[in-house]
């Protein structure tokens, strides 16, 4: 591994394409590169911060100080075959289409709903990544972790890394660096299209296979989403807010029309796009450089050359009219860095 020391320019590693340079840099392909550059950080009395593919990201454009160290760890396997089920392990740098694909390829099912999410696997852990009614929790067995602090090598069961909606264990100890996820995958297929979105584009065909649920999302995607390849983006930028069944209530004689879905543990879930659209009138808002995308209110846009501080206000402003129109504290999705 070779830990760069020539200033970085952040904003080529992170699909917003803000940020300021990284003093240090490097990418790590194993687990002994990764202690390596952890302990450079130690050493040198500085920061540290893991990036996988910089899809959940908005970075300041201020100088880090630290060293930015990229997960570029890969490789995947078959580790056994049950009747029903096969564990496979996945290195955390492996993108989640990558995954997808081998899983095809071997006859394995269950997340292929995640196509076409342009992070890694480790970073798909810490946000428990989800789409089109999948989320990566229900696939994951186990997750292998080094501590930051400790240097030790353990194992987190799928208890113990505390998922919730967009949320793991990892969120809050920054100290865990995932390494490998082993997953269960059904070694049958069974089609999950229970999703609005999927349920309308399967109503004419019978008995979909993995392949047309792929080609499905792909497409339905590419209506709903910018490309980041073209668009600067992170994605959903906030969170549909979750809420009491009361709170509800008392919204819908107001917004009789304001779709409801369930969440965990009684709460319901509304769709922020609706709120920003319809409630809010902000469908298509853009700012200078920076708006809401508009076939997808809860993706923020930047159409080049936007600045994070140009985002973070933009988003707050999002946040502030939010609030005034329904009286909820909507949460990021995105992460702000540094
Ligand atoms: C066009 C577009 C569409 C998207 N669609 C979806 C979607 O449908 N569903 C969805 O859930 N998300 C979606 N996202 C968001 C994003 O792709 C996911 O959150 C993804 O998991 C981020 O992966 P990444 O590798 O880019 O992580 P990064 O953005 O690089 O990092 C995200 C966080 O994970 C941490 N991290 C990264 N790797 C590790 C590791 N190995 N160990 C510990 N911490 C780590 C980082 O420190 C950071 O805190 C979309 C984004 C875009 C741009």
């Amino acid at each position: 591994m070779k830990i760069i020391k020539n200033n970085i320019k952040l904003s080529d590693f992170n699909t917003f394409r803000t940020g300021g340079d990284a003093r240090f840099f490097c990418k790590v392909r194993n687990e002994n590169e990764l202690i390596e550059a952890i302990k450079f950080a130690k050493k040198n009395k500085i920061k540290f911060f893991v990036i996988g593919n910089g899809s959940n990201l908005l970075l300041s454009d201020n100088k880090f100080g630290g060293l930015v160290i990229k997960i570029s760890i890969k490789g995947i396997m078959v580790e056994s075959k049950r009747e029903k089920y096969s564990i496979i392990s996945t290195c955390a740098g492996e993108s989640i289409d990558g995954l997808i694909k081998f899983l095809l390829k071997n006859n394995l099912s269950g997340i292929e709903n995640l196509w076409n999410i342009p992070g890694t696997v480790g970073a798909g852990v810490v946000q428990n990544i989800g789409a089109y009614g999948v989320e990566f929790k229900d696939y994951i067995d186990s997750v292998e972790v080094i501590d930051a602090k400790s240097f030790k090598i353990f194992t987190l069961t799928n208890k113990d890394c505390k998922f919730g909606y967009r949320d793991s264990v990892f969120k809050k100890n920054k100290n865990l660096i995932i390494t490998k996820a082993y997953l269960k995958l059904n070694n049958s297929f069974r089609p999950n299209i229970k999703y609005s979105a999927l349920k309308e584009y399967f109503s004419k065909v019978k008995a979909p296979n993995v392949k047309d649920i792929v080609k499905a999302i792909q497409k339905i995607r590419k209506n709903k989403l910018p490309n980041w390849k073209i668009l600067g983006t992170a994605g959903s930028f906030f969170k549909n807010p979750i809420i009491t069944g009361a709170k509800y209530q008392k919204l819908l004689k107001k917004y009789p029309n304001l779709p409801k879905y369930s969440a965990d543990k009684g709460f319901i879930k509304i769709p922020l796009g609706f709120v920003i659209d319809k409630i809010c009138g902000l469908k298509g808002l853009r700012v200078g450089q920076v708006g809401l995308y508009e076939k997808q209110s809860l993706v923020i846009v930047n159409y080049g050359g936007a600045k994070y501080s140009d985002i973070n206000n933009f988003a707050k402003m999002i946040e502030r009219q939010v609030y005034k129109k329904i009286k909820i504290k909507i949460e990021r999705e995105v992460e702000n860095i540094f």
